[in-house]
Protein backbone atom coordinates (compact mmCIF):
# COMPACT_ATOMS: atom_id res chain seq x y z
CA UNK A 1 0.00 0.00 0.00
CA UNK A 2 1.05 3.56 -0.40
CA UNK A 3 -0.17 5.66 1.90
CA UNK A 4 -0.83 9.66 1.78
CA UNK A 5 -1.80 12.10 4.11
CA UNK A 6 -3.39 15.20 2.06
CA UNK A 7 -6.37 18.14 2.16
CA UNK A 8 -5.99 19.05 5.99
CA UNK A 9 -4.94 15.25 7.75
CA UNK A 10 -7.11 12.95 5.09
CA UNK A 11 -5.77 10.01 4.52
CA UNK A 12 -5.65 8.23 1.33
CA UNK A 13 -4.69 5.57 -0.97
CA UNK A 14 -2.59 6.20 -4.17
CA UNK A 15 -2.86 4.33 -6.48
CA UNK A 16 -1.54 4.25 -10.73
CA UNK A 17 -1.78 8.29 -10.19
CA UNK A 18 -4.39 8.81 -7.99
CA UNK A 19 -5.65 9.48 -4.55
CA UNK A 20 -8.55 7.32 -2.89
CA UNK A 21 -9.80 9.18 0.46
CA UNK A 22 -9.93 6.13 3.07
CA UNK A 23 -10.44 9.05 6.05
CA UNK A 24 -14.52 8.08 6.45
CA UNK A 25 -14.11 4.36 7.54
CA UNK A 26 -11.05 5.69 9.95
CA UNK A 27 -13.22 5.44 13.46
CA UNK A 28 -11.83 8.56 15.19
CA UNK A 29 -10.37 10.19 12.30
CA UNK A 30 -9.39 13.69 13.23
CA UNK A 31 -7.12 16.21 11.25
CA UNK A 32 -4.74 17.27 13.37
CA UNK A 33 -1.03 16.09 13.25
CA UNK A 34 -0.41 13.34 15.71
CA UNK A 35 -3.64 11.29 14.50
CA UNK A 36 -1.54 9.66 12.43
CA UNK A 37 0.53 8.30 14.78
CA UNK A 38 -2.33 6.49 16.31
CA UNK A 39 -3.35 5.27 12.86
CA UNK A 40 -0.34 3.65 12.11
CA UNK A 41 -0.07 2.08 15.88
CA UNK A 42 -3.42 0.50 14.52
CA UNK A 43 -2.40 -0.21 11.23
CA UNK A 44 -2.24 -3.47 10.92
CA UNK A 45 -5.64 -4.54 12.29
CA UNK A 46 -7.29 -1.86 10.33
CA UNK A 47 -5.85 -3.07 6.92
CA UNK A 48 -8.60 -5.33 6.16
CA UNK A 49 -11.40 -2.81 6.66
CA UNK A 50 -9.08 0.09 4.52
CA UNK A 51 -8.40 -2.22 1.83
CA UNK A 52 -12.20 -3.60 1.40
CA UNK A 53 -13.20 0.23 1.39
CA UNK A 54 -10.29 1.43 -0.63
CA UNK A 55 -11.54 -0.76 -3.42
CA UNK A 56 -15.42 1.27 -3.17
CA UNK A 57 -13.90 4.94 -3.27
CA UNK A 58 -14.01 7.16 -6.52
CA UNK A 59 -10.33 7.68 -7.08
CA UNK A 60 -9.25 11.73 -7.71
CA UNK A 61 -6.21 12.60 -9.49
CA UNK A 62 -3.12 13.54 -7.61
CA UNK A 63 -3.03 17.08 -9.05
CA UNK A 64 -6.36 17.82 -7.56
CA UNK A 65 -5.43 17.27 -3.64
CA UNK A 66 -2.73 18.73 -1.74
CA UNK A 67 -0.32 16.30 -0.61
CA UNK A 68 0.73 16.98 3.14
CA UNK A 69 3.78 15.02 4.81
CA UNK A 70 2.60 11.41 5.56
CA UNK A 71 3.87 11.55 8.86
CA UNK A 72 3.65 15.05 10.11
CA UNK A 73 4.73 14.75 13.99
CA UNK A 74 6.36 11.92 14.92
CA UNK A 75 6.89 11.60 18.30
CA UNK A 76 10.66 10.68 17.32
CA UNK A 77 12.70 12.19 14.10
CA UNK A 78 15.76 9.87 14.70
CA UNK A 79 18.65 11.01 11.92
CA UNK A 80 21.92 8.54 10.53
CA UNK A 81 25.13 11.06 10.48
CA UNK A 82 27.76 10.26 8.04
CA UNK A 83 26.48 6.82 6.54
CA UNK A 84 28.11 6.11 3.40
CA UNK A 85 31.32 6.23 2.49
CA UNK A 86 31.60 8.42 -0.51
CA UNK A 87 29.69 11.34 1.82
CA UNK A 88 31.91 11.08 4.47
CA UNK A 89 34.97 11.12 1.92
CA UNK A 90 33.66 14.00 0.54
CA UNK A 91 32.44 15.90 3.43
CA UNK A 92 36.50 15.46 4.87
CA UNK A 93 37.80 19.19 5.87
CA UNK A 94 38.51 20.98 9.09
CA UNK A 95 34.58 21.03 10.09
CA UNK A 96 34.50 17.31 10.31
CA UNK A 97 37.59 15.84 10.70
CA UNK A 98 37.23 12.74 13.20
CA UNK A 99 33.64 12.94 12.74
CA UNK A 100 33.25 9.31 12.77
CA UNK A 101 30.19 7.47 10.97
CA UNK A 102 26.89 6.30 11.66
CA UNK A 103 28.37 2.89 13.16
CA UNK A 104 30.33 4.82 15.85
CA UNK A 105 28.32 7.76 16.10
CA UNK A 106 25.00 6.27 16.38
CA UNK A 107 21.75 8.34 15.87
CA UNK A 108 21.39 12.53 15.82
CA UNK A 109 17.86 14.13 16.42
CA UNK A 110 15.81 16.19 14.55
CA UNK A 111 12.82 18.40 15.81
CA UNK A 112 9.84 17.14 14.68
CA UNK A 113 8.67 20.64 13.99
CA UNK A 114 11.07 20.57 11.28
CA UNK A 115 8.86 18.25 9.25
CA UNK A 116 7.82 19.44 5.84
CA UNK A 117 5.43 18.17 3.29
CA UNK A 118 5.35 17.32 -0.58
CA UNK A 119 3.81 20.12 -1.28
CA UNK A 120 5.73 23.08 0.35
CA UNK A 121 8.65 25.13 -0.28
CA UNK A 122 11.52 24.62 1.48
CA UNK A 123 12.30 27.94 3.74
CA UNK A 124 16.03 29.42 4.02
CA UNK A 125 16.15 31.91 6.89
CA UNK A 126 17.63 35.15 6.07
CA UNK A 127 21.49 34.20 6.96
CA UNK A 128 23.17 35.54 3.84
CA UNK A 129 26.56 34.36 5.05
CA UNK A 130 25.83 30.63 5.84
CA UNK A 131 25.35 27.70 3.38
CA UNK A 132 22.45 25.43 3.07
CA UNK A 133 22.85 21.87 1.88
CA UNK A 134 20.18 19.56 0.65
CA UNK A 135 21.00 15.62 1.36
CA UNK A 136 18.54 13.39 -0.01
CA UNK A 137 17.93 10.81 2.06
CA UNK A 138 15.33 7.50 1.94
CA UNK A 139 13.59 6.96 5.99
CA UNK A 140 12.24 4.79 7.62
CA UNK A 141 8.76 4.74 9.15
CA UNK A 142 8.06 2.76 12.57
CA UNK A 143 4.71 0.50 12.55
CA UNK A 144 4.96 -1.01 15.89
CA UNK A 145 6.86 -0.33 18.88
CA UNK A 146 10.39 -2.08 19.24
CA UNK A 147 12.44 -1.79 22.62
CA UNK A 148 15.75 -3.85 22.32
CA UNK A 149 14.87 -5.56 18.99
CA UNK A 150 17.41 -7.46 17.25
CA UNK A 151 18.44 -6.70 13.37
CA UNK A 152 17.23 -10.19 12.32
CA UNK A 153 13.20 -9.26 13.68
CA UNK A 154 13.25 -5.55 13.61
CA UNK A 155 12.08 -4.96 10.60
CA UNK A 156 8.74 -6.63 11.61
CA UNK A 157 8.12 -3.15 13.24
CA UNK A 158 8.46 -1.14 10.14
CA UNK A 159 5.45 0.24 8.76
CA UNK A 160 7.49 1.04 5.62
CA UNK A 161 9.55 3.81 3.32
CA UNK A 162 9.17 7.13 2.31
CA UNK A 163 11.68 10.40 1.15
CA UNK A 164 13.40 12.58 3.10
CA UNK A 165 15.37 15.93 2.33
CA UNK A 166 17.82 16.12 5.51
CA UNK A 167 18.23 20.17 5.22
CA UNK A 168 20.99 21.71 6.42
CA UNK A 169 23.07 24.72 7.35
CA UNK A 170 26.67 24.22 7.67
CA UNK A 171 29.22 25.34 9.94
CA UNK A 172 31.89 27.95 9.64
CA UNK A 173 35.10 28.08 11.10
CA UNK A 174 33.14 30.92 13.38
CA UNK A 175 30.02 29.52 13.81
CA UNK A 176 29.37 26.13 15.24
CA UNK A 177 26.24 25.80 16.75
CA UNK A 178 24.71 22.19 17.40
CA UNK A 179 23.82 20.05 14.58
CA UNK A 180 20.47 19.47 15.80
CA UNK A 181 19.82 23.34 15.77
CA UNK A 182 21.27 23.55 12.18
CA UNK A 183 19.18 20.93 10.97
CA UNK A 184 15.76 21.64 12.77
CA UNK A 185 14.92 25.14 10.82
CA UNK A 186 11.09 25.14 10.24
CA UNK A 187 10.74 23.00 6.69
CA UNK A 188 14.17 21.71 6.97
CA UNK A 189 12.86 17.81 6.63
CA UNK A 190 10.62 17.42 3.82
CA UNK A 191 8.88 14.23 3.50
CA UNK A 192 7.26 12.16 1.16
CA UNK A 193 5.40 11.96 -1.32
CA UNK A 194 3.54 8.80 1.19
CA UNK A 195 4.63 6.07 2.51
CA UNK A 196 5.30 2.39 0.43
CA UNK A 197 4.37 -0.29 3.25
CA UNK A 198 7.02 -2.70 3.70
CA UNK A 199 5.16 -5.26 2.28
CA UNK A 200 6.18 -3.72 -1.32
CA UNK A 201 9.58 -3.46 -0.08
CA UNK A 202 10.76 -6.97 1.51
CA UNK A 203 14.50 -5.97 1.29
CA UNK A 204 15.07 -2.16 2.07
CA UNK A 205 18.54 -2.49 0.41
CA UNK A 206 17.64 -2.72 -3.13
CA UNK A 207 16.15 0.81 -2.63
CA UNK A 208 17.76 3.47 -4.57
CA UNK A 209 17.59 7.54 -5.24
CA UNK A 210 18.63 9.51 -7.38
CA UNK A 211 18.58 13.75 -6.72
CA UNK A 212 18.22 16.48 -8.58
CA UNK A 213 19.10 20.07 -7.70
CA UNK A 214 17.69 22.16 -10.75
CA UNK A 215 17.45 19.57 -13.48
CA UNK A 216 21.16 18.34 -12.52
CA UNK A 217 21.05 14.42 -11.81
CA UNK A 218 23.69 15.17 -8.17
CA UNK A 219 23.07 11.97 -5.96
CA UNK A 220 22.59 8.58 -7.78
CA UNK A 221 23.21 5.89 -4.89
CA UNK A 222 21.74 2.49 -3.68
CA UNK A 223 20.97 1.73 0.15
CA UNK A 224 23.29 -1.57 -0.65
CA UNK A 225 26.00 0.86 -0.27
CA UNK A 226 24.94 2.33 3.59
CA UNK A 227 27.73 1.52 6.40
CA UNK A 228 24.84 0.77 8.80
CA UNK A 229 22.16 -0.90 7.14
CA UNK A 230 18.54 -0.49 8.14
CA UNK A 231 18.06 -3.36 10.22
CA UNK A 232 20.54 -2.41 12.32
CA UNK A 233 20.05 1.51 12.39
CA UNK A 234 16.85 0.53 14.12
CA UNK A 235 18.05 -2.25 16.01
CA UNK A 236 20.70 0.02 17.72
CA UNK A 237 18.29 3.16 18.30
CA UNK A 238 15.86 0.50 20.02
CA UNK A 239 18.70 -0.43 22.37
CA UNK A 240 18.84 3.02 23.45
CA UNK A 241 14.96 4.28 23.27
CA UNK A 242 11.51 2.78 22.59
CA UNK A 243 11.18 3.49 18.80
CA UNK A 244 7.20 4.32 18.59
CA UNK A 245 4.73 4.10 15.79
CA UNK A 246 4.64 6.78 13.44
CA UNK A 247 8.60 7.35 13.90
CA UNK A 248 10.94 8.72 11.46
CA UNK A 249 14.47 7.49 10.76
CA UNK A 250 16.38 9.07 8.06
CA UNK A 251 18.91 7.17 7.09
CA UNK A 252 21.82 9.58 5.75
CA UNK A 253 22.68 11.12 2.78
CA UNK A 254 24.98 9.21 -0.50
CA UNK A 255 27.26 11.91 -1.73
CA UNK A 256 26.69 14.46 -3.88
CA UNK A 257 25.05 17.02 -1.40
CA UNK A 258 25.21 20.39 -2.54
CA UNK A 259 24.27 23.87 -1.82
CA UNK A 260 20.90 25.53 -2.47
CA UNK A 261 19.46 28.82 -2.51
CA UNK A 262 16.55 30.86 -2.84
CA UNK A 263 14.22 29.95 -6.40
CA UNK A 264 16.72 26.60 -6.83
CA UNK A 265 14.32 23.22 -7.18
CA UNK A 266 15.15 19.99 -5.56
CA UNK A 267 13.99 16.80 -6.37
CA UNK A 268 14.70 13.35 -5.28
CA UNK A 269 13.15 9.80 -6.98
CA UNK A 270 13.19 6.56 -5.08
CA UNK A 271 11.66 4.30 -7.87
CA UNK A 272 9.66 1.87 -5.29
CA UNK A 273 8.80 4.80 -3.69
CA UNK A 274 8.14 8.02 -5.58
CA UNK A 275 9.00 11.44 -6.43
CA UNK A 276 9.51 14.19 -4.18
CA UNK A 277 10.05 17.43 -5.53
CA UNK A 278 10.42 20.76 -4.12
CA UNK A 279 10.78 24.74 -4.45
CA UNK A 280 13.48 26.68 -2.07
CA UNK A 281 12.34 29.85 -1.29
CA UNK A 282 12.82 32.93 1.22
CA UNK A 283 11.38 32.30 4.70
CA UNK A 284 8.87 35.45 5.41
CA UNK A 285 9.41 35.27 8.93
MN1 LIG B 1 21.71 13.70 6.59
Amino acid sequence: MRIARFDGGRIGLIEEGAIRDISPVLVGWRPDAAYMNDFIAHFDELRPTIATYAASVAPQALEEVRLEAPVPRPTQLLAAPLNFQAHRDEMKGPLTAGAGTAAELGFFVKAAGSIAGPSDDVLLPDLPDRRFDFEGEIAVVVGRAARAVPAERVLDHVLGYTILFDMTMRMTETAREERTMRKSFATFSPLGPWIVTRDEIPDPSRLGLKVWRNGELRQDASLRDLIVDIPNLLARASAVLELQPGDVYTTGSPAGVGQVHVGDEIEADAPLIGRLRLRVAQRPW
